[in-house]
């Protein structure tokens, strides 16, 4: 893939006329339950698949729920990609300096001294998002 889903699906939305930000912020309570409508659904399909696939399904409703996703980020005017990434570097930083992974006893990962948790809201604020400011 060359494009992040974010394009793909940006472009979707204005080419339907769906809804679009491009600065974070609350939306409408109709059009916020209608995408949470949506991510249930495509949410629903996949899990319904997932066991039993086949495969060819599963991978296309691990699609639907990722593309519906990032068009409901949209709506909301997030940068999902951004949000992605400071995700990925709180779980990358479960591992130690060593590389190592800190295991309790019985094998489950531990968060280890060197963790830091996900700073989401640091994330939207500084894509322009005002916490507790109008739509
Ligand atoms: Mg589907």
């Amino acid at each position: 893939m060359t494009a992040s889903p974010a394009d793909l699906v940006r472009e979707f939305h204005l080419a339907f006329g769906l809804h679009a930000r491009s600065t974070p912020a609350e939306v409408p309570p109709e059009l916020a339950a209608h995408r949470g409508e949506l991510l249930a659904e495509e949410a629903a399909e996949a899990a319904e698949v997932a066991v039993e696939g086949p495969l060819d399904r599963l991978a296309h409703e691990l699609a639907d729920v990722v593309y519906v996703a990032y068009g409901t980020a949209l709506v909301h005017g997030v940068d999902l990609d951004e949000v992605i990434a400071e995700i990925h570097r709180a779980n990358m930083s479960k591992l130690g300096p060593d590389g190592q992974v800190a295991r309790r006893a019985d094998g489950k990962v531990l968060k280890g001294e060197h963790y830091r948790a996900p700073d989401v809201s640091a994330v939207l604020r500084r894509q322009g998002w005002i916490p507790g400011g109008a739509a």
